[in-house]
Order: C-alpha cells, then sequence, then structure tokens
C-alpha cells in the first residue's frame, strides 16, 4: 500500500511574521523556511506505519518553488522513500495544489493521502477536503489517531469538547492534528541517505493543471496594537468604564 504525503514549505514557525508596507502580503525575503508542522506529523505517522509493514513505500510530494526540495529533502530524511517536486513560481491557493496532488493520486495510485490539517502560513484547512471532493473519496480530517486494518482505516478525529472515533473505507484522504504523534529528529546518516533518495519534478503543465489563483488577496494587515491596561478604584468605576468606554455592557 502506497502512502502519498504532501508537505508544504512554509515560514518557520518560530519567525514573527511581518506585513509588506503595501500590505500586499507578508514579506518572505530572507527568512528562514521549514517543513509545516502539521505534515511533519503526516510524515512521521506515514513512516510509522511503513515500519509496521502496514505501508508499502511513503512519498512525499511538494508543490512549489525549487526551494521546496528542501522540504522534501526533509521528509526523506524523516523517512519517506521518494519525493515529487511539482515545481512552479505562481503562489499556489489550496484548490490548484488540491488538482494538482489529484493529477499525482491518478499516476500513483496510493490507498491513503495523508496531509497536514492546514498550513501554517495561509491557515486555509482547505486542501485535504478539495482533494476528496475532487477524487470523490471518503476523508477523516484532524486526526488524532490512525489505525489501517486491511480496506478500512479507523481515525480518532479531534472534535469540539472531546474526540470522535470513525470507520472509513479506504483509498481515503486523512489529516493530520497535533496530537498524533511527535515527529522524530532526522539524524544526521538519515540526512545524508535522504540526499541519494529518487526526487522527480514536474510542472503543473506536464500534469494538464491550470494553477492560475482564483481569489485575489485585496490587503493583509498587523492585528492591531493592544493598548496598556488601566487600574480601576472600585467595582463601580469598572461597571462605568465597561458601559460608558468599552460599550461591551
Ligand atoms: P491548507 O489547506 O493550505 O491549510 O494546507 C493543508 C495541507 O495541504 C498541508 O498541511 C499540506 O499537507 C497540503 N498542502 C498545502 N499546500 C501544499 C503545497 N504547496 N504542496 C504540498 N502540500 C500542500
Amino acid at each position: 500500500m502506497k502512502v502519498l504525503v504532501p508537505v508544504k514549505r512554509v515560514v518557520d514557525y518560530n519567525v514573527k511574521v511581518r506585513v509588506k508596507p503595501d500590505n500586499s502580503g507578508v514579506d518572505i525575503a530572507n527568512v528562514k523556511m521549514s517543513m509545516n508542522p502539521f505534515c511533519e506529523i503526516a510524515v512521521e505517522e506515514a513512516v510509522r506505519l511503513r515500519e509496521k509493514g502496514v505501508a508499502t513505500e511513503v512519498i512525499a510530494v511538494s508543490a512549489g518553488v525549487a526551494q521546496c526540495q528542501e522540504t522534501l529533502r526533509n521528509a526523506m530524511a524523516i523517512g519517506a522513500d521518494r519525493g515529487i517536486l511539482i515545481e512552479t513560481d505562481v503562489e499556489l491557493q489550496p484548490l490548484a495544489v488540491a488538482k494538482l496532488l489529484k493529477a499525482i493520486v491518478d499516476k500513483e495510485q496510493p490507498r491513503v493521502v495523508l496531509l497536514g490539517k492546514q498550513a501554517i502560513d495561509d491557515d486555509a484547512n482547505q486542501t485535504g477536503q478539495m482533494l476528496a471532493a475532487l477524487l470523490g473519496w471518503g476523508q477523516a480530517t484532524f486526526a488524532s489517531k490512525v489505525e489501517i486494518a486491511g480496506d478500512t482505516a479507523t481515525v480518532t478525529r479531534e472534535v469540539d469538547g472531546g474526540s470522535e472515533t470513525v470507520s472509513i473505507k479506504l483509498p481515503a484522504i486523512i489529516t493530520t492534528d497535533l496530537r498524533l504523534n511527535e515527529p522524530r529528529y532526522a539524524t544526521l546518516p538519515n540526512i545524508m541517505k535522504a540526499k541519494k533518495k529518487q526526487l522527480d519534478t514536474v510542472k503543473p503543465v506536464d500534469l494538464g493543471v491550470d494553477v492560475a489563483p482564483r481569489l485575489t488577496t485585496l490587503k493583509v494587515e498587523e492585528p492591531p496594537k493592544r493598548q496598556g491596561g488601566v487600574k480601576v478604584a472600585d467595582v463601580a468605576a469598572l461597571i462605568d468604564k465597561l458601559k460608558n468606554e468599552a460599550k461591551v455592557i
């Protein structure tokens, strides 16, 4: 059973992003980029499935600029068997990514596609769901536990106030939540081994996919600066401020 793991290159989660002066987006020049944390969890889970003998091959795929190769090498250092780069300089939106992934799924025929539940840059939380719709496959999103036996996956999902366990027929889409696992560190020998693993490059046109953006970003703004707090003398003064200044009661 092949498992396909789409991995996205995003601004590292430790970086405090800055909005561009013209409000057109976020400045990513000279900023540290890394694999989206939810994708790392997906790679780890896929590798564990292979180690358990459930999966036979783990294929990492990334769509974006040439530097996404680093993200793929990182996935291969964690344990993915090979990588596919869908190379483009166009800024990709989730629908375009889902169409590209569908083309790869048609070619590679995985039984499971394991994605992150969301990318920490666009916070879209759409790609897995759109891919499920395009393929006509079932989906189990926000997984905190995955068990696969035969043609069925049993997935525990994080829902409001608890967890829900669902059973889903393969082939299926599964998206990972934070508590699914703790990804291993890539060791130096595995980083070296990853350099020799197969990495194929294709272009969106080779896959017959039009990746032109469908949404236009109107503006991106910093959150409003927090005002300093004040100490009030008594409850009456607090109620007065809430009523007349904050106007919340
Ligand atoms: P999003 O819908 O953008 O929040 O992303 C959810 C998940 O879709 C990510 O965690 C990845 O697994 C996958 N994904 C999104 N964009 C890409 C991309 N450019 N290349 C590969 N996988 C992607």
